[in-house]
């Protein structure tokens, strides 16, 4: 599949603390015209790609959002995803809408199964927890009746304020029959720098935690854990096994997804090749490594905090 990930707008009904992009509450800082993304996706179509992710920000909330995502279909997009924080999905009309309308795919982003920590990170929501929980028994009840093409993926970011009790959050949504999570260490720019000293956690710090997260998926047989921005050097993992949960991985060589980017001009889209040169870096230690033409580095804010 050739694939693309592109954000509609910025604007968000939540505001998480480790959100990158000064997004307020409820406020719409750009907003972009169905015209221009029925266009982009029109440009899309026409150069082959036939996979697309909307995400960042708040997608579902976009005033043309089910519009959008039956421009996709109907310019042959064959995987429509979309990263949500699931606050639209406990309205089972608009979900059945959005599948009607062939959304293919959802990752609902949910950091921690305890209220206070869910609710700090998304900057106190009440009842967050029971919101999410009451989004994915939805999709559940569409995805058990073949509705929902494939399956339900949680994200969770990693951060200092949850790491203890991903494991806990993980278990209980198994439990619900949640299979699919990727796991995200936490980007520390923009905006989420604001609240570094809650939020900064070191890989060092996760290393027993990781490892005691990812051998749930021996025991648990259809569990699929990956991990995103953790490099190698940096899992305690051997080299078999990162190749087996790593995100990099996954994209490059097992679903055949292509993230080259697009020039799409016309507007602020976030570009992820840009993105990841501009904040990843590497250490001196990465010239002797073999993995460096395939590894993407650590994020440049890391390299501050390991010598801080
Ligand atoms: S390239 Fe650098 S950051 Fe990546 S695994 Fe090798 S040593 Fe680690």
């Amino acid at each position: 599949m050739k694939h693309i990930e592109i954000n509609i707008w910025k604007a968000c009904n939540h505001k998480c603390i480790f959100c990158m992009s000064w997004i307020t509450r409820n406020k719409v800082l750009w907003f972009e015209k169905f015209e221009t993304i029925e266009n982009e996706i029109k440009k899309l179509s026409n150069l082959w790609y036939n996979s697309i992710w909307f995400l960042w920000w708040e997608p579902t909330i976009h005033p043309n959002f089910l519009e959008i995502i039956l421009c996709a279909k109907n310019h042959n997009f064959e995987n429509i995803e979309v990263i949500s924080n699931g606050s639209k999905f406990t309205n089972k009309d608009f979900l059945s809408d959005s599948l009607k309308f062939w959304l293919t795919r959802i990752s609902i982003s949910f950091h921690s199964i305890i209220e206070k920590e869910e609710s700090f990170l998304v900057w106190w929501i009440n009842w967050v927890v029971n919101q999410k929980i009451e989004a994915i028994r939805n999709l559940l009840c569409f995805f058990n009746k073949w509705l929902l093409k494939k399956e339900i993926s949680v994200n969770i970011v990693i951060s200092k304020l949850n790491y203890k009790s991903i494991k806990k959050t993980i278990l209980f949504l198994y439990k619900i029959w949640i299979k699919s999570f990727r796991l995200n260490f936490i980007q520390l720019e923009w905006y989420s720098t604001k609240n570094y000293d809650i939020l900064a956690l070191k890989y060092e710090d996760f290393k027993d935690d990781l490892l005691d997260i990812l051998n749930l998926c021996n025991s648990y047989k259809d569990l699929k854990i990956n991990f995103e921005a953790i490099p190698w050097c940096f899992s305690w993992l051997n080299y078999e096994n990162f190749l087996k949960f790593s995100e990099q991985n996954i994209d490059r060589e097992k679903d055949k997804i292509s993230r080259d980017d697009i020039n799409l001009t016309s507007r602020d889209i976030i570009n992820q090749f840009n993105r990841r040169k501009e904040l990843k870096v590497y250490l001196k230690k990465c010239n002797n490594c073999f993995l460096k033409w395939e590894c993407e580095g650590i994020w440049k804010r890391y390299v501050d905090y390991i010598f801080k």
